[in-house]
């Protein structure tokens, strides 16, 4: 593929590394590419960062056909840059795309995209552990009419982002709140798709958890509000009576290359690993006869994130003490010391840019 690069006259400077946040600051660049019916993806390129100009009854504006990726370009202690990874996030995207009716990307193109840009951007790629260039890429569908339909036009980008540590100031396990009145997504529906329009939806529940001082909540399954799903925008897991237990993959969960990533490690580590349909109820039975021995959500931005304590019909679960548990750290250190460079990776996942 063809990348046309124009650079920025205009080159900025990355703010320090303690001032970075997440997803506020954007590098100098982007990358873009266009689809039409008939002629494919054509004009790939790369531009200085800055404002689009949609037509107004442009269907993404109106009928939220937009699909997006989410991964981090780690800084190693050798100077070197590297992706987690990124052909499971390709080819999650392309699911998503078929999904939403969005055309698909070649593989091959998408790496190059990915590879060339990171290059380009180098110098946004924070040092420090825990730190990185989060990357992002997202396709909409852009026809210039109100008809619906799969579209006809479609652009897809990438954007990046420097960020800080998610762990800042320590990590602290979180207030979780059991949501049994919104769900997020169905079976049959797209929650297996990383669409914009899952989030606009399961905004409200967070935000009301919030208020009630929670982090966040975790989801039941859309049918019958019973079977466990995911917590916020992350995949679930938990250690109930030595075994780990994690949600089975039935449509309506997003399939977290996190997730994956901590199964593998998880049976490496000699822990058997249930990946099942589990019951509210059987959750908060294990709470109640203390066989519920750890709980964590994991994802990219996170890695893994331990949660301290469970609230279900106004009641109050506190989890391993409040504190992180042994398996939830170990896959912390395991994960993040293949991805900033300190651990071997013996896996194969890690890809140099
Ligand atoms: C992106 C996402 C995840 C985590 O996926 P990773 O590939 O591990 O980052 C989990 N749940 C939802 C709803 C998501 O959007």
């Amino acid at each position: 593929m063809e990348i046309k690069i124009t650079k920025t006259t205009n080159p900025r400077v990355c703010p320090p590394e303690n001032e970075l946040g997440f997803g506020k600051i954007f590098s100098d660049h982007m990358f873009i590419m266009d689809y039409e019916e008939g002629k494919g993806w054509q004009d790939a390129r790369i531009v200085p960062f800055g404002n689009l100009s949609l037509h107004p009854a442009s269907t993404v504006l109106h009928y939220g056909a937009e699909i997006f990726e989410g991964l981090k370009a780690y800084r190693a202690e050798d100077g070197s840059v590297r992706l987690f990874r990124p052909m499971e996030n390709i080819k999650r995207m392309n699911t998503s795309a078929e999904r939403m009716c969005l055309p698909l990307l070649d593989e091959d193109d998408f790496l190059e995209a990915l590879t060339v840009f990171v290059r380009l951007e180098e110098k946004w790629v924070p040092k420090s552990f825990g730190t990185s260039l989060y990357l992002r890429p997202f396709m909409f569908g852009n026809d210039e009419h109100l008809g619906v339909h799969g579209v006809k036009r479609a652009t897809f980008m990438i954007i990046a982002s420097p960020s800080g540590s998610y762990y800042a100031e320590g990590i602290n396990p979180v207030k979780i709140m059991i949501e049994s009145e919104d769900v997020r997504a169905v079976r049959g529906g797209t929650g297996f798709a990383k669409c914009g329009g899952n989030y606009a939806a399961s905004t409200r529940a967070g935000e009301r958890a919030a208020k009630k001082g929670y982090t966040q909540v975790l989801w039941l399954d859309g049918v019958e509000r019973k079977y466990i799903e995911e917590v916020g925008a992350m995949n679930v897991m938990f250690k109930i009576d030595g075994k780990i237990v994690t949600p089975a993959l039935t449509g309506s969960i997003l399939p977290g290359i996190t997730r994956k990533s901590c199964i593998e490690v998880l049976k490496n580590m000699g822990y058997e690993v249930e990946e099942r349909l589990l019951s509210v109820d059987e959750l908060v039975d294990s709470m109640k006869t203390g066989k519920l021995e750890e709980a964590w959500g994991c994802g990219t931005a996170a890695v893994v994130s331990p949660i301290g304590t469970l609230c279900y019909e106004d009641t109050e679960y506190t989890v391993n003490g409040g504190g992180i548990g042994e398996v939830t750290s170990k896959l912390y250190d395991t994960l993040t010391g293949i991805q900033w460079g300190k651990k071997e990776d013996t896996y194969g996942w890690v890809y140099k840019i």
